[in-house]
Order: structure tokens, then sequence, then C-alpha cells
């Protein structure tokens, strides 16, 4: 085991081993196998929910703790927004209550369908949400009577095998089996590949970019993707503007835009524009010009130059890092306040058509619904994640809800309203918009059997 690992743990937890974190992959895949089965047999929903219940509370006594681990690991986003995320899915992640069981009684007898388990998940995890992600998928997966084989980003491998580490221990404190969750201690593309292949694994869940989604739509076996996103705002000319500035703008910086949900680009009617941008930088935003727009995208944009056209893609040494930094990148020395830079750009700009995971949100001024529609769905790139509307136009509301086809559209608030901060719900961090499972929670890591029983005196 590596030392920095073991002493991150131990740094925090003096007294037990690190549990459910293996050096071997099939160790990982067996030892799952195992928990599951003992779970199944020995134990009842409601010591699943006993479970869950514990992994919840002390998510929530260790917020700050996994906060400070993530945020030091992967040096993205900012540490108070990511006390905030565990927070949120310590108080909404919905456990077995989720499981719902479908009866029809009549003369011929009773027929029920059950939610099931699969038994033993593969799921793989993101840099930008890691610990989120991971505590997030194992209440689910739990509480539907799963155990789980995590394959983490590998930038992130530290605080997700404490987040392993914390859930196996809360287990055990109840009484429960060991390993239900497990990981394998240095996650690779090969450690992924064992998984994906291990017939054990009954099923996949992916969060991640498009390589992902790629890879494991191409196992053959059933996956859940959660891939990205590149959400659009748009503002018509009937929103309350304010509302609209503030909103758009904590949205987009809240933990520096590395949320896939986070507004990601704005199409604005022409005749608000300038008191939308006017109001933006009320809110903390800075607006730059074209010169140095054009410093931001050789900063944080690699450009590749195809035969038939130019393709951009995001430089990671910048995702997730403060708009001050950035800005003081291309010589601007920003107020100490500013926590998102904000620029005017065409709606082909590569700020508008590349997933940018920082504070950066370009602006489009557009002529009117139908043109802030097509703008809007070409940047979202059919990916079905997010969208959002700031407008008092029901039939524009209806129109772009409709037309963007998105699994998330909040109206006339803030991204996060999407997953329950601020809005009503549950919440997730894995957005299934490719597979179609949408928000997903423990029925999502279910099969549905059906039990039939005859009526035989008919
Ligand atoms: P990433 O795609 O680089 O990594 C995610 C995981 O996939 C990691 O564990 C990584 O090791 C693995 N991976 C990466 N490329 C792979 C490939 N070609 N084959 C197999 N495995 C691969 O993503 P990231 O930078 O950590 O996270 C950001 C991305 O994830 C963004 O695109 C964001 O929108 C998306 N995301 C989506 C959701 C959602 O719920 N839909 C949630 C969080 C993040």
């Amino acid at each position: 085991m590596e030392n920095t690992l073991i002493d991150s743990i131990k740094d925090i937890d003096k007294e037990t081993p690190c549990l459910g974190i293996f050096e071997k992959v099939e160790d990982a895949i067996e030892s799952a196998v195992k928990a599951q089965k003992k779970l199944i047999s020995s134990y009842k929903k409601k010591d699943r929910e006993k479970f869950i219940e514990k992994i919840k509370s002390v998510t929530l006594a260790n917020k700050e703790v996994l906060a400070k681990l993530v945020f030091e690991e992967t040096k993205m986003g900012n540490y108070e927004d990511k006390i905030l995320k565990h927070e949120l899915l310590a108080k909404y992640t919905p456990g077995t209550e989720d499981l719902t069981t479908t009866a029809w009684e009549g003369d011929d007898g009773l027929t029920i369908v059950e939610m099931s388990p699969y038994g033993v998940i593969g799921a793989i995890t993101p840099s930008t949400n890691p610990t989120e992600t991971v505590i997030c998928n194992s209440i689910g997966m739990i509480a539907a009577g799963n155990s789980v084989v995590f394959n983490a980003h590998p930038n992130a491998k530290k605080c997700v095998a404490f987040a392993v580490h914390m859930i196996n221990k809360v287990i055990l404190s109840c009484g429960g089996p060991e390993n239900l969750v497990t990981m394998v201690k240095d996650p690779t593309m090969e450690s992924l590949d064992i998984i994906m292949k291990d017939p054990n694994v009954k099923l996949l869940c992916g969060t991640g970019g498009p390589g992902l989604v790629k890879a494991i739509l191409n196992s053959g076996k059933k996956a859940v993707c959660a891939g990205a996103g590149n959400p659009p705002v748009i503002v018509d000319d009937t929103a309350d503007i304010e509302n609209a500035a503030k909103n758009i703008i904590e949205g987009c910086a809240f933990d520096n835009n590395l949320p896939c949900i986070a507004e990601k680009e704005v199409f604005v009617f022409r005749n608000v524009a300038d008191e939308l941008i006017k109001d933006m930088i009320k809110n903390n935003a800075m607006i730059i010009g074209e010169d140095c727009v054009e410093k931001l995208i050789n900063l944080v944009l690699e450009k590749k130059d195809t035969d038939s056209k130019i393709e951009y893609a995001i430089n990671k040494k910048w995702v997730g890092k403060d708009a001050r930094l950035l800005l003081s990148e291309i010589g601007i020395d920003a107020a100490k306040d500013i926590k998102c830079i904000i620029c005017e750009v065409d709606a082909n700009h590569p700020f508008v058509m590349t997933e940018l995971m920082m504070p950066i949100l370009p602006i489009v001024r557009v002529k009117n619904i139908d043109e802030a529609i097509e703008c809007a769905k070409k940047a979202e790139q059919g990916r079905k994640h997010s969208a959002y509307m700031y407008s008092k136009d029901i039939e524009n509301l209806n129109r772009f809800e409709k037309e963007i086809d998105t699994t998330i559209f909040v109206e006339n608030s803030k991204s996060f309203a999407g997953v329950g901060l601020g809005g009503e719900g549950f919440t997730t961090f894995t957005i299934a918009g490719p597979t179609g499972e949408g928000i997903t929670s423990a029925r999502t890591f279910t099969r549905q059997r059906r039990c039939v029983v005859v009526n035989r005196d008919k």
C-alpha cells in the first residue's frame, strides 16, 4: 500500500486499517462478491437502511474532512462549496425508501414486481466530484442490495480511498458485512478493463466524460452512463434580469464551475443583454474584452489543427481554478471578490462549444427565441444533460424545455435547484443522460423481478 494513502487515512483514523482497498482489482471484485452474497442472505432491508442512515450521518459529520481531502488532492474547485456538496448528498440522497413493489390482485391470484439487486456493480468515478460520487453511488447501490467495486479517477484515488474506508467502517460498526464497497488501490484503464470483463460484475455505472461513456457502452454489459454536459442558459426579454444575473453567476462560479450541471454559456435577447451584463458585474463577475479573450483561449484551450477544421480541447491544468488566478495569468489583477469571468462572443466560439469546467462564462446576444433555442441546442450537442431558462413567457419556456430535451431543465433558478439545492426533489451526483436513467437513485440499481401466485381454487 502506498505510504501517502495509508498516512492520509491514518492521520484521520488512527485505529483502523484501510478497509475495502485492495492491491489487486481481482481481489476487490472477489471480496465484493462475498459481501453481496452475505448482504442478501443474512441481512434485511431494515439493516440496509440502518447502514445508509449511518453513512449519511458520518458523511455529514466529516464534510469538512472530505472537502479538504478532495481539494488538497485534486487542487480543483473550492473548499467551501465542496463542504456544501457533501452536505447536500448526506441530506438528500434517497435510501431504501426509493424502492417500491408493484402488485396486481384479482380472481387469478397475486402478481408482484419487486426491485431486486443486480449483485456486484462496477462504478467508475470522476475527478471533479470524487468522494461525492462514491458516497452517493454507494448509498443508492447498497440500498438496492448490491455491493460495489470502484475504479476511481487516478487523480482522486486517495480521497476516494478515504471515503471507501469510511463507508466500510460505518457498515462494520452497525454489524454489517465487510467489503460491501471496495476499490483497487491504483486504478488504471487496465483495472477498469478487468472490472468490465469480469462475469461477476453485473452492471457498470460510469460517471465521467465521453471517453468513459464510449468505453463502457462498448463493454457489452448493461451500463448506466452519466456523461459530459455543457448546459446552456437562455434569458429572454420577459425575465427578471436581476434574478437571472445573480443566479447565473452563482451557479457558474459554484466550485469553480466543476459540476457537470453548472451554467456553461448564456444566450440572451439583444434588448436585455446590456442590463444582464451590468447586473452580472454587480454580482462579482468581471467582463473582459476581445484581446483578453484571445489570451484566455491560448491559456485554457489546446488547438488541434485537423485537415478540415480547427478543434479545441481543454488544457486540464486550468480546470476548476479560481477566476482571479486565470485573470492574473493573462495579466489582469482582479479585485478579491471576483469569482467569474464573462465575455461577449459569437455562438460558434470555442468557449461556447467546449465544456470548460472553469469560471469562464461566454455570453451570446440573440435576436429572438428561435435563434436562442437553435444556438442552445447546438451548444448542448445532444448530450441530454441540463439546460436553464429565465423567462415569464410560458410559451417560450415550454418550447425550450421540449426542444432541448435534457434530463434537467430549471426555470428561473440556478443549476443546483435541479439536484435538490434550493429546488424540490432528491439529489444525485450521477446524471445518466446517454442511457436515459436520468437522476439516478437506489431504484436505478435494481432489476425488475416478477413473482406470480396463481389462485388454485378458481
Ligand atoms: P474523465 O472522463 O476524465 O474521468 C472519469 C472516469 O473515467 C475516471 O475514472 C477515468 O479514469 C475514466 N476514464 C477517462 N477516460 C476514459 C476512457 N477513455 N476509457 C475508460 N475510462 C476512462 O472525467 P473527469 O475529468 O474526472 O470528470 C469530468 C467529466 O465528467 C466532465 O465531462 C463532466 O461533465 C462529467 N461528469 C458527468 C457527470 C454526470 O452526472 N453526468 C457527473 C460528473 C462529471
